[in-house]
């Protein structure tokens, strides 16, 4: 039976979506392999483009692509970039006009947190922010034995809460929430349940100093066994 084919991005050689063509041109799909899913999904994929017909939609993306403009600059010697995220997080807040940002930190980044809460306060927006352990309930709650407790059986363990901390932002209708740090799957609930527009300044890597693709640039090197197959 033939194998079902699913979206591969990441395997193509062709990238005919990304042409380098004069404004006017028409890309044509005709190259692409046969796992695109301009191919495999060409309704679904112009539904979305219609999508950006919704007036609030379509100022959104307008002001995510200025943004994304702006982060490069063009000198005699050829492009090059100019903005941090942090700072590309200042300017894109500022250009849709939020005024009430809200910050969901993991408690391991408390200093970062204050830190943000500074910079964005200076810049004139009004900060909000909800630590990982909101509510103080005990890990015991969501099943967790005392074996697997990180302090060691025997601690009160406080568990971490991304709803309480999605709530929060949806209660006080914050412009943006921001997350900061949020570990794997804490990240997942919070996405969740936000119900305000949201971003990530930061993900958890406890290893990387938060880059987790420091480990992906070492894949080939010094961090191989990412590449070993499972069971070998
Ligand atoms: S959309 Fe199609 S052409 Fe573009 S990267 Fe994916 S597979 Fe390649």
């Amino acid at each position: 039976m033939a194998k079902k084919l699913y979206p591969v991005c990441a395997r193509c050689t062709k990238a005919v979506c990304y042409p380098l063509l004069k404004s006017g041109e028409e890309p044509s799909i005709d190259d692409a392999p046969a796992f695109c899913p301009m191919k495999l999904m060409p309704d679904l994929i112009e539904k979305t483009i219609t999508e950006y017909d919704r007036p609030e939609v379509k100022e959104f993306a307008r002001l995510a692509s200025v943004q994304e403009f702006e982060c490069y600059e063009t000198l005699p010697e050829g492009r090059r970039t100019k903005i941090p995220r942090v700072e590309e997080l200042i300017q894109f807040a500022g250009k849709c006009g939020y005024k009430r940002l809200g910050i969901a930190f993991c408690t391991g980044l408390v200093n970062e947190a204050r830190i943000l809460t500074d910079v964005l306060e200076r810049k004139g927006f009004e900060v909000v922010s909800v630590r990982c352990k909101v509510g103080a309930a005990p890990k015991e709650i969501i099943g967790i034995r005392e074996e697997e407790k990180i302090r060691g059986p025997g601690w009160h363990e406080t568990m971490c809460n991304p709803i309480a901390q999605a709530e929060v932002m949806n209660a006080l209708e914050v412009d943006l929430a921001i997350m900061l740090g949020l570990c794997i799957g804490h990240d997942t609930l919070f996405i969740k349940y936000c119900r305000v527009p949201m971003t990530v300044l930061a993900v958890k890597d406890r290893v990387f100093g938060h880059n987790p693709l420091a480990a992906l640039y070492l894949a080939n090197s010094y961090y191989g066994r990412l590449m070993t197959k499972t069971g070998e």
